[in-house]
């Protein structure tokens, strides 16, 4: 551990002040911290909460239902991030929809779904866009590539997010933000310091090695006992003010902002991306004459309230029981970024 975590863990270990409540807001944030033994070094006054910023996590119960139906009614070969797959709809997962014939691919990329479509142009296949500013600009350059490339077997089904109206509706929930350091390196800083500026709301972008975790955790500290609101960036090596233009670029290019639900915080303003004008041809919903279709959350799941940081993932009744990574009830128990996955995995 180099001085400046030597010093940052000093900090940490000797606060003896009020009760914080710090919020990672980033899923990776959170399995990392657990990972690295980090919150072992808390003094019991100090409160790290998760929040909701696991893109598997917070991806609607209607959106599994949307691809389920792509899948079995119209035919349609799914290609998704493989942590999507057992997420659990109203009636099956697309891991139960796969059981029941259809044709489901784990890709490690959009570009992988575009490559699929064209090799088989006889067959449809969408792929499931869900995520961040980390992910979505290449989601909009598979629908560029696809458009470019002329496809006319290839759409995306559309969850993407934006952050920025997320911390809005979760000002008040914690003292401060651990800020989602990839997020930010695509975003840049603006969001938070406005927040910062316009609303008093604290934080601090964080990277994730351990003394990189430990260094914005102590500044956090330290700048709470000022008391004053704060913005700092504790990821410079990565994050600059301006973000990255290039994607950013691609975003604006192909999409535009749309109102989204999150599971579990319901429909915020603004909060989503889906496919212009230009490219709506490429848009599933609108491909396949997509019918309203509403998803019903299992009732013991308590993700929404673990997303907002009001409980901890062990609060659920049915944690660690009914709801296991090999059985999982609900999202946050699927995904790698999950919070319950990794208070199951590591508390
Ligand atoms: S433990 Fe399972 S059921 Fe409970 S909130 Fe987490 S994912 Fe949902």
């Amino acid at each position: 551990m180099n001085e400046s975590a030597m010093r940052a863990k000093e900090i940490i270990t000797g606060y003896s002040g009020r009760p914080l409540r710090i919020m990672e807001v980033c899923g990776t944030h959170t399995h990392e911290i657990f990972r690295l033994g980090l919150r072992k070094l808390l003094p019991p006054q100090i409160d790290l909460i998760s929040g909701p910023g696991c893109p598997v996590c917070v991806t609607a119960v209607g959106f599994i239902d949307e691809a389920c139906w792509l899948a079995l009614e119209k035919g349609c070969i799914i290609c998704t991030f493989g942590d999507l797959i057992r997420v659990p709809g109203t009636e099956m997962s697309l891991a139960g929809a796969r059981a029941k014939g259809a044709d489901i691919r784990p890709v490690y990329s959009p570009l992988d779904a575009v490559a699929l479509a064209k090799d088989n142009p006889e067959k449809q296949v969408v792929f499931l866009a869900v995520g961040f500013e980390t992910t979505t600009p290449s989601a909009c350059l598979a629908a560029k590539q696809a458009k470019e490339a002329g496809l006319t077997n290839f759409s995306l089904l559309t969850a993407n997010k934006t952050m920025p109206n997320a911390y809005q509706a979760l000002v008040g929930s914690a003292d401060a933000f651990l800020y989602p350091g990839h997020v930010n390196a695509i975003t840049g800083n603006a969001t938070c310091i406005r927040l910062c500026e316009e609303q008093g709301v604290s934080g601090v972008v964080a990277g994730f090695t351990a003394s990189e975790l430990l260094t914005a955790l102590a500044v956090t500290i330290r700048l709470l006992e000022e008391g004053k609101p704060f913005f700092r960036n504790c990821y410079p090596r990565v994050v600059k003010d301006e973000g990255n233009p290039a994607a950013l670029r691609m975003m604006q290019e192909v999409m535009e902002p749309c109102d989204s639900e999150w599971r579990g915080l319901g429909m915020i303003p603004a909060s989503g991306m889906k496919l212009r004008a230009e490219f709506v041809d490429y848009d599933a919903r609108l491909k396949y004459d997509m019918p309203v279709i509403t998803g019903k959350p299992n009732p013991a799941c308590r993700c929404g309230d673990v997303l907002q940081g009001k409980i901890r993932p062990c609060d659920c009744k049915v944690f660690g029981t009914g709801c296991t990574p090999l059985h999982p009830v609900g999202a946050c128990m699927v995904s790698d970024e999950g919070a319950c996955a990794a208070y199951y995995q590591y508390s």
